[in-house]
């Protein structure tokens, strides 16, 4: 499946701009394990990028100053001046390549001209970050064609910079860090107050990790993701306030939460509850998987997707029903929803020897339910970006 991305957008970009490329890069999608909105919250977060890719094809033109991009999926192009100061543009899958090269320009980086045709097999707006991996993608792009220097960590920061600043989304950095950081077979503990993180071997032998595409599309643009950010950041100020000598939002207790309770509105507490205590769950997520305690991993994505739910009432009617319904078949351990919320994928773990048969009765129910056709994905877990040669991957 990746070689025919690959030669999909290797003759997408030769049937664009008339000659071959130079470089093949692929920049994965992710899940997360466990650790849902904590990652703009101090928290931790346990995500791993996947085998589902944007593939860029790319050519480094010399002595031009134009970078052109064509979008195969969206059968569209657009191209800018390098040497100009860039600002937001209408179409707003641009937004995402411009904010990175925006970022990249501000930090004094030289680049040069480019072509670029682009295509994906991550869906988009299902909650597996297929604007993480657009921007980031990009990002490694211009450091590897123009050797700026730049560590993965810069990458990941200037994928997010972009989503605040051209896209409009205040998201966190987990998204960035899975798509840059991703090792095959491993999950990624990272503290979003540090950014230190530490690899975890994915210990689910017999298991497997599936998602249930809702197929309900969310843009958090306009989904209220923004808006729970708001409901945070007011209950923060109030906790910082009273609260001074802490340092990271994971450190205040549910005492000092409740101290708090009247002043920041039962909208902000409720927010702040399910943070903490999904903070939590992201410890002990960790260990199960690291001591192979599946069924103890399964409880914890249950109970995150009750308080996603509840507390954080990011789902919607459809995923309620494919988690409910999920949780209660056979072999299912635990389900939730995954990524950003209102909409978007359930992840849901799986013996292998189950997973057949929960597929066809959840897929019945879901077209019995809400008469929508869902879709299915067996993810692995792979590597993070990286240039593609053909037979071999380098860097
Ligand atoms: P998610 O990251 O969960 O997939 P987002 O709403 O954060 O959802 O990002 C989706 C947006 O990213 C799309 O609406 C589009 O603008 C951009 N995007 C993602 N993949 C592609 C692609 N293959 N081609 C063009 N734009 C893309
Ligand atoms: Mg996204």
């Amino acid at each position: 499946m990746k070689e025919k991305l690959v030669n999909d957008t290797t003759e997408a970009f030769q049937a664009f701009f008339h000659s071959d490329p130079e470089n093949i890069f692929l920049a994965p999608g992710r899940i997360n394990i466990i650790g849902e909105h904590v990652d703009y919250s101090d928290g931790f977060v346990l995500p791993a990028a996947i085998d589902k890719y944007i593939c860029f094809a790319v050519k480094k033109v010399e002595d031009s100053e134009t970078c052109t991009f064509f979008a195969k999926d969206f059968d569209d192009s657009f191209s800018f001046n390098i040497n100009q100061k860039q600002n937001p543009v209408s179409q707003i899958w641009v937004n995402y390549l411009l904010g990175v090269f925006n970022a990249v320009q501000e930090s004094g980086k030289k680049t040069g001209g480019l072509q670029i045709a682009f295509s994906s097999t991550i869906p988009m707006g299902s909650g597996l970050s297929s604007s993480a991996a657009l921007e980031c993608g990009f990002a490694f792009i211009l450091n590897q064609i123009f050797d700026l220097n730049l560590s993965r960590k810069d990458l990941a920061l200037i994928g997010q910079k972009s989503e605040h600043t051209f896209v409009g989304v205040q998201c966190g950095i987990m998204d960035q860090f899975a798509s840059v950081f991703g090792k095959e077979h491993q999950v990624i503990m990272l503290d979003c107050h540090s950014l230190e993180h530490q690899y975890f071997e994915a210990n689910l032998e017999g298991y497997s990790l599936v998602l249930f595409d809702s197929c309900v599309k969310h843009t958090h643009l306009t989904s209220g993701y923004n808006n729970r950010r708001k409901d945070v950041d007011q209950g923060k100020r109030i906790l910082w306030e009273t609260f001074p000598e802490i340092e990271k939002f994971r450190d205040f207790s549910f005492s000092m939460l409740d101290a708090v309770r009247s002043e920041i509105g039962e909208t902000s507490y409720k927010r702040c509850r399910y943070l903490l205590k999904e903070i939590k769950r992201v410890e002990k997520a960790a260990k199960a998987l690291s001591e192979g305690d599946v069924e103890y991993l399964g409880k914890l994505l249950t109970e995150t997707h009750s308080g996603l739910s509840t507390e954080f009432e990011v789902s919607c009617g459809e995923l309620d029903f494919l988690v409910e319904k999920t949780v209660k078949e056979n072999g299912v351990l635990g389900a939730r929803i995954m990524g950003g919320g209102f909409g978007g994928c359930s992840i849901n773990l799986i013996k292998d020897e189950n997973v057949n048969e929960v597929i066809e009765k959840i897929s019945a129910a879901y077209k019995a339910g809400f008469g929508i056709e869902m879709k299915v994905y067996r993810v692995k877990i792979s590597d993070g970006i990286k240039e593609y040669k053909r037979n071999e991957f380098v860097i």
